[in-house]
């Protein structure tokens, strides 16, 4: 039976001393959120997935308003995936604008603002100013009220990933942040609550993104050049009337910096209006998707 705990003096009583692996997520959810269920499941007694759209990464003309809301059905697929806990907060409660330190009944606990830095700035970071440091800031509010052991985080979006790992070796957090592989579609598009934005004829298209990630993949593995390899990537995408390459690229996955001897191509292609955000580490990413 799935609770769903909606304050963080709720969190407090329900799971004061309990062993707990930590999903966040923003809702809208898919198999791939109900991936890093399973994979928390296995870690610790009890999982908590947090559903929280959170206001402070979006900015300003993003789709923070049309964000999909689901909660019915996300309740429902947690509840079949076996899932004790929900954290489904309103936004008071995760940033409160009173505290008890102000001698006044608030809800418990303080927000630090975290700013990320170099590795936040480039890409996703460049493309979506201050995106990463609400990330940042959210997720360690989230930690602040979880208290988890273990958490989940997807590989799909790859730098989000290197920011909390740098975040929680930083502060000394006792958290150990597991990365879940990429959940994709049968033709090889990675799940995404964004998806279903996507018209016929640009869902028809957007498997050219995982292919074009595979071409570029395949053209180093064959030799070639990081450049020769990127360029074929970015043909890939080019060839498709319907998507429009933003970047592709050749990273090493903790400092997100572009570099030939990368481990990790990363991309973003947008759809009309609709960001997809994909990545393939090079060498393994192929045969880890068809094992
Ligand atoms: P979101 O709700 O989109 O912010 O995502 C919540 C978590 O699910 C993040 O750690 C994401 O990286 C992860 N996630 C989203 N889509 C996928 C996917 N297709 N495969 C694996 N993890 C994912």
């Amino acid at each position: 039976m799935t609770r769903v705990l909606t304050t963080v003096a709720e969190v407090r009583d329900a799971l004061a001393g309990r062993s707990i692996a930590f999903v966040p997520t923003m809702g809208a959810l898919h198999e791939g959120h109900l991936s890093l269920a399973r994979i928390a499941r296995d870690h610790a007694d009890e999982v908590v997935v947090s559903i929280f759209v959170n206001p402070t990464q979006f900015g300003a003309g993003e789709d923070f308003d049309a964000y999909p809301r689901t909660l019915d059905t996300d309740l429902e697929l947690l509840e079949a995936a076996g899932v004790e806990w929900v954290f489904a907060p309103a936004a008071a409660e995760v940033y409160p604008e009173r505290f008890p330190s102000d001698g006044e009944a608030g809800v418990e606990g303080r927000v630090e603002h975290v700013t990320a830095g170099p590795l936040g700035a480039q890409f996703e970071g460049a493309a979506r100013p201050n995106h990463f440091d609400g990330m940042l800031t959210v997720v360690l509010r989230l930690f602040d009220i979880v208290r988890p052991q273990v958490a989940v985080f997807g590989q799909k979006d790859a730098q989000q990933l290197a920011l909390v790992r740098a975040m929680v070796a930083e502060r000394n957090l006792p958290i150990d942040i597991i990365a879940a592989p990429i959940s994709r579609e049968s033709d090889g598009l990675a799940r995404s609550s964004r998806n279903r934005y996507l018209t016929a004829a640009q869902r028809a298209s957007a498997p050219a993104i995982f292919q074009a990630l595979t071409a570029a993949s395949h053209s180093l593995t064959e030799g070639n050049t990081a450049r020769a390899a990127i360029e074929a990537g970015r043909r890939r995408i080019q060839a498709e009337p319907e998507l429009e390459l933003e970047y592709l690229e050749l990273v090493d996955d903790t400092t997100f910096e572009a570099s030939e001897s990368g481990n990790l191509l990363i991309t973003v292609v947008r759809a009309g209006a609709t960001r997809l955000l994909d990545n393939l580490p090079v060498a393994n990413g192929i045969d880890e998707f068809l094992r």
